[in-house]
């Protein structure tokens, strides 16, 4: 049986960070991964000759976020893209007028004081958090930004405590390569050996660590489980003994929203006169309503990024592929006109709701569940098994690669 220190599962950005930690300080680790790639929920493939995150796109709060600076110790190119972001709003499919924008702001503006005193007083759902202000025609707009868009979240079912906690400030970078590229030229290496198409089914952690899989049983001192909250509430690996209540009702408590990304790809001689780096976002009309945005032209690119989430997301991801490009059609057409979207000629879907090794795009707390990242991330059997990823970082940093860079830099420190 093949024996390391350290088995980590999961060869996305924390299970890099867990290997690549125990390495630097001399321990025999091994990395299992289902799938036959690295980066995990950070995959970039190509679209139109270039780039295209399918995941993770920005590397958030760049002043803090460890893997700015690791890029940059790389030499990858980084570009600021707030530096270049311009904003749209459309309202029934013409441009916001300056009456919209300040009605818009200032309904975010009392959003977020609600929001923020709810979130002292208790920890309801973000939805209830905000109802004082449900005659505000702004209200729909602000909350599938702040629910759906940003945290892939339905408002109804998440902490208004967590969404405070994880709301992202500082710059926001964009990796040209990608950060999936990234992942795979720079963070693989560090790590060591990675097992591909390696699907663990067990983990034995009663006396050491031993561990089932697809290819046959590995051991070791202690094992760092990356996995999605989605991964593991779906039962896809057996734990024995039995994980102790604190943790299945800490997953149980973080379910895994949904953030579907789409490329765009037409005909359109004069990029639709948009410049690059443009955000389009349309007016929501009705509290949950389904809604997109667009991101024109990231970096140069000949592509335009659709994002959508939380519950609409869901239900296109079970209606299938097809159902989502007719939706993107549609909203494409309400926000860009018929002409523009008569001239798509392929829309790329990416099927993180469908994927089995994700089951989403990140997590979120539900109401009063906030404190479930923290309980999730305490070790386990004396670090003898350890839960880290993006769902365990507390430190305003979850659903972040950065994040997850950073639970598995603190989870290798626990086992070692
Ligand atoms: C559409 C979308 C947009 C996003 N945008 C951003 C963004 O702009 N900026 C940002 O910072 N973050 C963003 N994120 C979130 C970011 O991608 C995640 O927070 C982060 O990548 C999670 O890393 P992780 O290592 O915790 O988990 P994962 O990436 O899920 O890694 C877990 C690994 O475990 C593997 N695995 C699963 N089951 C098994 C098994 N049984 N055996 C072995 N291996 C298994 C998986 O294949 C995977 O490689 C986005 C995500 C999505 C989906």
């Amino acid at each position: 049986m093949k024996q390391a220190n350290v088995i980590v599962i999961g060869a996305g950005v924390a299970g890099l960070a867990a290997a690549a930690t125990l390495r630097a300080t001399g321990r025999t680790v091994l990395v299992l991964e289902s799938s036959n790639r690295v980066g995990g929920r950070a995959w970039t493939v190509p679209i139109a000759g270039r780039p295209f995150d399918l995941g993770a796109t920005w590397l958030h709060d760049a002043e803090r976020n460890p893997l700015a600076q690791i890029a940059r110790d790389h030499g990858a190119a980084l570009v600021d893209a707030d530096a270049v972001r311009a904003r749209r709003l459309l309202v029934d499919g013409r441009p916001a007028t300056p009456a919209d924008h300040a009605a818009y702001a200032s309904a975010a503006d009392r959003f977020e004081k609600l929001a923020l005193a709810a979130a002292v007083a208790g920890d309801p759902a973000l939805a209830d958090a905000v109802a004082p202000m449900a005659d505000d025609p702004w209200l729909a707009t602000v909350e599938t930004w702040e629910a759906a868009q940003i945290a892939a979240a339905d408002a109804r079912d998440f902490s208004v405590r967590d969404w405070r906690d994880n709301a992202l400030d500082g710059a926001n970078l964009w990796l040209v390569e990608g950060i999936g590229g990234f992942c795979g030229r720079v963070l693989a290496p560090m790590a060591g050996e990675i097992r591909y198409n390696t699907a663990v089914t067990g983990v034995n952690w009663g006396g050491g660590v031993t561990v089932s899989t697809s290819t046959g049983e590995f051991a070791a001192a202690s094992c760092i489980v990356t996995v999605s909250t989605g991964v593991l509430g779906a039962g896809a690996i057996r734990f024995d003994p039995m994980l102790p209540a604190a943790i299945t009702d800490a997953i149980a408590g973080l379910p895994m929203g949904l953030l579907t990304k789409v490329a765009v790809e037409g005909n359109w001689p004069d990029r639709l006169g948009i410049a690059p780096g443009t955000s389009l976002r349309q007016r929501v009309t009705a509290r949950f309503a389904p809604a997109m945005s667009f991101h024109c032209w990231p970096n140069g690119h000949d592509y335009i990024a659709g994002f959508v989430g939380g519950p609409t997301a869901w239900a296109l991801a079970r209606a299938g592929e097809d159902a989502t490009r007719d939706f993107v059609r549609a909203r494409f057409a309400e926000m860009l006109g018929p002409d523009a979207a008569g001239n798509i000629t392929r829309i790329t879907v990416s099927g993180w709701g469908s994927d089995q090794l994700h089951r989403g795009a990140y997590c979120y707390a539900r109401p009063g569940r906030a404190g479930a990242r923290a309980a999730l991330g305490a070790p386990l059997g004396g670090g003898r098994l350890i839960f880290a990823g993006e769902a365990t970082r507390t430190d305003g940093l979850a659903g972040t690669v950065g994040g997850a860079w950073l639970a598995g830099v603190e989870a290798a420190g626990l086992a070692a």
